[in-house]
């Protein structure tokens, strides 16, 4: 996953992926955790969310001939590791998920990118290609038992991508704290944005009009907000969309969340569906001051 590179100083880097996993083996946490095998996403998980025509888009998008990252609409940007890294994304965040849904697994979290949030049904949109954390959601209801599941996206940006593949579904009920106004990317998820059809009640949109927001912001919205819906909707499986750009020190972010307050969250969300919850690395772009103690340009070479 860390393959898919793309122009000089671009935020989504692969410094990203590797920042995470070597403060994850700094912190000695590999010996408390059992380790889910990355894989490629088949189509046909990848269709439980996107057209086939965007899958055929991105398996073809790219430049062979070209050793360099070639700019694509927008934020994105296409190498000839990309079809290849977005689907490793997608289908390691959908064995966390198919392994929690099952059992096997309490919980868990799939560090990958390229992040997925910002990808809609038929587009590649904001540095993402498929959406890991609405397909670890549907792969999820595939397991029997699993009737229901919450998607939390506390990513400092609005998951437009997610809202757009899950708007019409009342199975999983998508609920996203982010930055919203005055030009904010994407400019989506405003709070009268509630779902269509029966999915109508289980899109629940949290946007923040100023910046620099704390703990005690998203703690705020959890009691009055998060909370009581997660209660109501009783899910089976918890799916978090897990940037971190809202932390301390983002530099797209603007927020102030702490890393206690990133554990006050999580432990909130602990407390539904019986503590079963997969984590999908989505943005995140501070890596010295976020990730602590940490060279991001430090990948443990024999992990
Ligand atoms: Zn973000």
């Amino acid at each position: 996953m860390e393959l898919h590179e793309g122009p000089p100083a671009h935020f989504e880097r692969p410094a990203r992926h590797a920042a995470v996993v070597a403060k994850f083996f700094k912190e000695g946490l590999e010996g408390r955790c059992e380790r889910v095998p990355a894989r490629l996403a088949t189509d046909d998980e990848l269709l439980l969310c996107h057209s086939q025509s965007h899958l055929d888009a991105v398996d073809s998008t790219f430049d062979a001939s070209k050793d360099e990252a070639v700019q694509g609409e927008g934020d994105i940007y296409w190498t000839t590791h990309t079809a290849r890294c977005a689907r490793t994304a997608a289908g390691s965040a959908a064995a966390v998920a198919a392994a929690v849904a099952a059992g096997s697994i309490h919980r868990g979290f799939a560090v990958v990118r390229p992040p997925g949030h910002h990808a809609e049904c038929a587009r590649a949109m904001g540095f993402c290609f498929y959406n890991n954390a609405a397909i670890a959601a549907r792969v999820a209801l595939r397991q029997p038992g699993v009737e229901r599941v919450l998607v939390l996206d506390w990513d400092v940006h609005h998951g437009n991508g997610i809202q757009d593949v899950l708007y019409d579904d009342p199975k999983v009920m998508y609920a996203s704290l982010h930055r919203h106004g005055n030009g904010f990317y994407p400019g989506t998820g405003d709070i009268d944005e509630c779902g269509i059809r029966e999915g109508v009640g289980y899109n629940v949109n949290i946007p923040w009009a100023e910046k620099g927001l704390g703990d005690a912001d998203y703690l705020a919205a959890f009691d009055l907000v998060i909370d009581p819906i997660a209660r109501a909707f009783n899910p089976d499986v918890v799916v978090v969309a897990a940037g971190f750009d809202a932390a301390e020190g983002d530099p797209l972010g603007g927020m102030k969340v702490s890393d206690q307050g990133y554990a006050l969250m999580t432990e909130r969300l602990l407390a539904h569906a019986k503590g079963r919850c997969v984590c999908a690395l989505e943005g995140g772009y501070g890596l010295r001051r976020v990730l602590c103690h940490t060279d991001p340009h430090t990948t443990p070479s024999a992990r």
